[in-house]
């Protein structure tokens, strides 16, 4: 199993963001992540990846306890945060070449080759980073993320925010890079749940209230992906 968690809970003050949630994720699945805004998907994705502690409840990421070894979670994570964080001031390689550095490469020179290659980034790698288009900027995060070749991904609404032409290329890397990692992914593009996920989680209000195969899901009911998610969640306005 690649990802285990098991009541997981994150309380910030008096909200609770993420209520003793449980799931298992086999590895070599694509899983969607799917809720409302503020239903708790990047707090859960943040404990996933070691970056924030839960409050309680326990995990493991390939066997690896994701509190008491978090150190060594990062390590075999690879983690696309939802903002994107990057320096803009460095270049394309440049940054790539620093992040191999922190996470502990050794080959650095071509890990970066291969990550640029991966994530079609050739042509735009000797730019700064802060004159590169939205779309593009997604790619070196996707790219940060990969460089220390994780057996799991942590996808944090990687295609938001880009064009058509982009989110149908981040989607190809995505399914390219699912055929070697388990994948976890959060959107809020149903389309994307159908081209991409071998199977999809709803959270609303911090529970998960769906989890199953999508073929499973829109067979017993009957309905499209956007009629299942407004019904579990109660939403019509958040998709
Ligand atoms: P979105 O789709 O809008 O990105 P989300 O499903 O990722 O939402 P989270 O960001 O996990 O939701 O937030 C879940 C809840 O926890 C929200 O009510 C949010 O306001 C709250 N929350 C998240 N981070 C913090 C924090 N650092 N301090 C306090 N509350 C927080």
């Amino acid at each position: 199993m690649s990802i285990q968690v098991n009541q997981l809970t994150k309380i910030y003050g008096k909200q609770v963001a993420v209520n003793e949630i449980s799931f298992n994720i086999p590895t070599g699945q694509i899983v969607g992540f799917l809720g409302p805004n503020g239903a708790g998907k990047s707090t859960t994705m943040k404990m996933i990846t070691g970056y924030i502690p839960p409050s309680s409840g326990t995990g493991t990421v390939c066997g690896i306890d994701m509190v008491e070894d978090s150190l060594n979670v990062r390590k075999i994570v690879g983690y696309l945060p939802e903002n994107n964080p990057l320096y803009l001031d460095m270049y394309v390689t440049e940054y790539l070449d620093f992040m191999a550095g922190l996470s502990g490469v050794t080959a650095i020179k071509s890990a970066v080759k291969n990550v640029i290659s991966l994530t079609r980034l050739t042509a735009e790698r000797h730019k700064k980073i802060g004159q590169l288009s939205k779309g593009f900027r997604q790619r070196v995060g996707l790219a940060q993320s990969l460089i220390h070749e994780p057996k799991v991904l942590i996808l944090d609404e990687p295609t938001s925010g880009l064009d058509p032409i982009q989110v149908m290329e981040m989607r190809n890397v995505i399914k390219e890079l699912g055929s070697e990692k388990t994948v976890m992914l959060s959107t809020h593009i149903m389309q994307e749940v159908e081209a991409m996920c071998h199977r999809v989680i709803i959270i609303n209000q911090g529970k998960i209230v769906g989890d199953d195969t999508l073929d499973n899901l829109k067979n017993a009911k009957n309905q499209s992906m956007e009629e299942i998610f407004r019904n579990l969640t109660g939403h019509v306005d958040h998709i």
